[in-house]
């Protein structure tokens, strides 16, 4: 079992006189829990992919973003857990801070959890713990089911997010590439480094 603040990681890394982001402090459930995508440009361009559970935004870095195609396997590491405001976060995380970069969300929404194991229902915490969890997202430019598996790797664990071949699975489409811009202001990356590092 988890400690009741999984935040703790989180505050470590970051100091909040100097960065934008917000301070980690454990949110309210707000009805349907909610997903989201932030594409952010530090050391190496990903996508941040993150599921709200247990009052936070459990973590993944996906390097190449999410794939609508079933047959892809995108590479998810696991990052810490973030506060549930980090949804809302859009903006430029200063030089020389943790993950210094700029931050922009790509797609967000709310999510249901659809893991199951044996026929019952498992939930995303446990699901997590046991390294499979199975989620429909809603969000404006990905829907639909995702799987989760963890794997082991030679320097430890490594997550894969695969498509379900489901009726939204488009493997002719593909939004990484072509709807680069904020589903919150409409901004490119490059956009909302302009505006905010000034
Ligand atoms: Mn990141």
């Amino acid at each position: 079992m988890e400690g009741p603040d999984t935040l703790d990681d989180y505050r470590e890394k970051r100091d909040f006189a100097r960065t934008p982001e917000p301070p980690g402090e454990p949110g309210a459930a707000r009805g349907f829990p909610i997903f989201v995508i932030q594409k952010h440009a530090a050391t190496s361009l990903h996508y941040d992919f993150r599921l709200e559970a247990d009052g936070v935004l459990k973590s993944w870095a996906v390097p190449k973003g999410p794939s609508l195609d079933p047959k892809e396997k995108r590479l998810a590491v696991p990052t810490e857990d973030h506060p549930l405001g980090y949804a809302d976060f859009e903006g430029v995380i200063p030089e020389g801070s943790y993950g210094a970069g700029t931050v922009l969300v790509w797609d967000r929404g709310i999510y249901r959890n659809l893991t199951q194991k044996d026929g019952q229902e498992v939930g995303v915490v446990e699901g997590l713990r046991r390294g499979h969890i199975s989620v429909w997202i809603e969000g404006e430019k990905v829907r639909g089911g995702y799987v989760l598996t963890r794997f082991r790797t030679g320097k430890g664990e490594a997550w894969l997010l695969v498509k379900k071949d489901d009726a939204e699975a488009d493997p002719g489409r593909d939004p990484v590439r072509t709807e680069p811009r904020s589903v919150v202001s409409g901004r490119t990356l490059e956009e909302i480094a302009a505006e905010e590092s000034g």
